[in-house]
């Protein structure tokens, strides 16, 4: 286990600075785990709190910025491990100010240290409550539940940190000690790999860790302690050769129709989608996959990507639902004239999903087998597809799916025409960075497939 070190210190400043801003206008976004959409609205109202007008400050900004003073005060003897004091200043800042998340998870994660940890996790998640995106909360909540030996419960936290900041290497060195513990020497491994690529610090940290002895002696483990030049040979390669390859999973409808293997039942969805969150699987969007592909961005440990075809209301109404449990985001491809229709998406419903962190793709107008129509009339339905698409969204549309899985290179040739950047087969397989951005291959997900056969297809990149 580790607190963030200094370096965090700034870090939960930058995190407060713009959770205040945030919270101060009003602007939380529902379940929006990468914050980018947030970035510009921030920077502009960054200014705004370095500048404040004397004579327009409310009163209940007044006491949120003093309540925030004692607040930062408390944090620094926190991180000097003065955890008395801490909690006399992280007291006063919410005397002063109940709803202060940031001194309601500072004196969660001290209570945690003093053994009161179920207190301590309380008040965590009652701050996660008035800030569900609060990176540092869902970190501390890690870090507190592996203080009271719940492991999964903290493993699971720390990956939602990560969602939020994918950069977290200390939610990875948590993540990491907990499998030591458990003498996991790949997870292990996995993890503290990726806290020390961020942080150099981390390697050091962990060799006075003792959380890591079970797993201290394996070679592995060794070789990763070692200095930077010296792990840069197989051990590195075969790692990232082992995330160089991610599954992007394929439904149609999640509904209960008997017979229609293109419905699956919400119940089973959710069974997927929890055996996914309880594993250790991290989602990413179609625009990631897209960076990892070109070499570019850095993905978490066991990542996946989901995706719809047609485009249908389930995934709205029953899909979307389930998704946010487990803070998933997905891609709809889209069939544009069905936009609207009965028992497909509506404009609205596909805007609510772009928000909530969704991808819209293409899909055609009509969803025809573009190997038995004139090659013109894939042209045609590109065009009007792709601009119905970004004329409802505002964005531009890069990621297509082709309907029935056909494809030929003339379509592909249009494509990239038209904008786009990737396309997607009904092909099996997982993706590597090897393939054709236009052949993607896609893992099928259908209904009464059975959790071994779903479990098989996203362990195995050869099912
Ligand atoms: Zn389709």
């Amino acid at each position: 286990m580790k607190v963030k070190t200094r370096k965090h210190v700034l870090l939960s400043f930058l995190v407060i600075l713009l959770g205040t801003i945030l919270f101060s206008v009003q602007t939380v976004l529902p379940g929006n785990p990468a914050g980018d959409t947030t970035g510009q609205t921030t920077a502009s109202q960054v200014q705004n709190n370095q500048q404040p007008d004397p004579q327009n400050s409310s009163s209940q900004a007044q006491t949120n910025s003093e309540a925030l003073s004692y607040y930062e005060q408390g944090l620094k003897l926190y991180y000097q491990k003065d955890l008395n004091q801490a909690l006399t200043l992280f007291n006063k800042a919410l005397s002063l100010d109940p709803n202060c998340y940031q001194a309601l998870n500072a004196k969660g994660a001290t209570y945690a240290f003093q053994g009161r940890h179920t207190e301590g996790i309380d008040l965590i998640k009652q701050a996660l409550t008035l800030k569900p995106d609060f990176e540092y909360g869902h970190f501390n909540l890690g870090l507190a539940n592996e203080l009271a030996g719940n492991w999964n419960t903290a493993i699971s936290a720390y990956q939602t940190a990560l969602r939020y900041d994918s950069r977290d290497a200390w939610a990875y060195y948590g993540i990491a000690s907990i499998y030591g513990r458990q003498g996991n020497v790949d997870q292990t491994v996995t993890y503290l790999k990726q806290a020390i690529d961020i942080e150099p610090d981390a390697r050091e940290t962990a060799k006075a860790e003792h959380d890591f002895d079970p797993v201290r002696k394996s070679a592995k483990f060794q070789a990763l302690l070692k200095p930077a030049s010296s792990t840069s040979g197989a051990n590195t390669a075969s790692s990232s050769e082992k995330t160089s390859s991610i599954p992007v999973l394929y439904y149609h409808s999640v509904l209960t129709q008997k017979g229609n293997a293109l419905r699956v039942p919400p119940e089973q969805f959710e069974e997927q989608m929890r055996y996914l969150a309880e594993h250790g699987y991290n989602v990413i969007t179609i625009a990631q996959l897209e960076q990892h592909i070109k070499g570019a961005g850095q993905v978490p440990p066991k990542p996946f990507v989901i995706t719809f075809d047609d485009g249908y209301e389930d995934n709205y109404t029953k899909a979307f639902p389930i998704l946010q449990k487990y803070r998933f985001v997905a891609t709809v491809f889209m069939v544009s004239d069905f936009i609207n229709g009965k028992g497909y998406l509506s404009a609205e419903q596909l805007l609510a999903l772009q928000s909530a962190g969704w991808t819209i793709g293409g899909h055609s107008a009509t969803h025809p087998e573009f190997n038995k129509v004139k090659p013109e009339v894939f042209t045609a339905e590109l065009k009007v597809s792709t601009e119905k698409l970004k004329n409802i969204l505002g964005q531009d549309i890069v990621y297509y799916a082709y309907p029935f899985g056909k494809y030929n290179d003339g379509m592909i040739k249009e494509l990239q025409k038209e904008g786009y950047r990737m396309a997607f087969t009904t092909k099996k397989g997982w993706i590597n960075s090897r393939q054709n951005l236009f052949l993607l291959p896609r893992v099928n997900c259908y209904a009464d497939m059975g959790m071994d056969e779903f479990i098989k297809r996203v362990t195995n990149p050869d099912y």
